[in-house]
């Protein structure tokens, strides 16, 4: 058996002590994927941003709410691990310095925030992957199949696996697998639970 890291759900980003920036991933995939490995008896460490959703059984995860404090976890995680699947929807910018009283507002002036990159969680553990399983998701509204490639090859992936837009949020969805050796596979329409078992018994090493 083997111990797979996955991260999942969305990170949010300090503005202030009561505002963040996010997005709309509901953290369903990446939760399915979890729950399904650990019903195929193997250890998972799910590193989960804020979702409204139950830690799968047999299943350990960390809370995590910034795409620093994920990559902190992960990079903890990782040495212990056989392989890792990136399915959160971790936000590209951050604050560049969150404040540390609400921000008020002035009547009749702009308010600029100034937006740093945050770090390639996945790819930072892909770069030291060695044999290790490193799988990533993308959601793409533009040149989806170059742009995935593109990412699969930049940050060093076995598989890369596209959404459609339409899956943020929702239950089901459609993807379309890419594996480094240039193959691809459609799945779906499908639930997300039965996508995370077909996904899986394709990619996932023959013990
Ligand atoms: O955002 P992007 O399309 O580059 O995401 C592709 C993959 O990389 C996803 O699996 C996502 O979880 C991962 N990623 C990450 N850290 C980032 C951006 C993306 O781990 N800062």
């Amino acid at each position: 058996m083997a111990r797979y890291l996955i991260t999942a759900g969305p990170t949010r980003e300090a503005i202030d002590p009561v505002r963040f920036l996010s997005n709309r991933s509901s953290g369903r995939m990446g939760y399915a994927l979890a729950e399904n490995l650990a019903s195929r008896g193997h250890e998972v460490m799910l590193v989960s941003g804020p979702t409204n959703l139950p830690c799968p059984e047999g299943v350990r995860r960390i809370q995590v709410e910034s795409a620093l404090e994920m990559l902190e976890s992960c990079v903890q995680e990782w040495p212990f691990c056989d392989g890792v699947i990136g399915v959160a929807a971790v936000a590209d910018y951050r604050p560049k310095s969150a404040s540390q009283k609400k921000l008020k507002r002035q009547v009749g002036e702009d308010l600029v925030l100034q937006l740093e990159p945050n770090p390639d969680i996945l790819a930072t553990l892909a770069s030291t992957k060695g044999e290790r399983l490193a799988v990533g998701f993308a959601l793409e509204t533009d040149n989806a199949e170059q742009e995935a490639l593109r990412k699969m090859s930049a940050k060093r992936l076995d598989y890369l696996i596209l959404n459609g837009v339409e899956a943020q949020g929702a239950t089901s969805s459609r993807v379309e697998l890419f594996h480094q050796q240039g193959e691809r596979t459609v799945l779906g329409p499908a639930d997300k639970k039965q996508l995370a078992i077909d996904l899986l018994d394709i990619i996932l090493p023959v013990s």
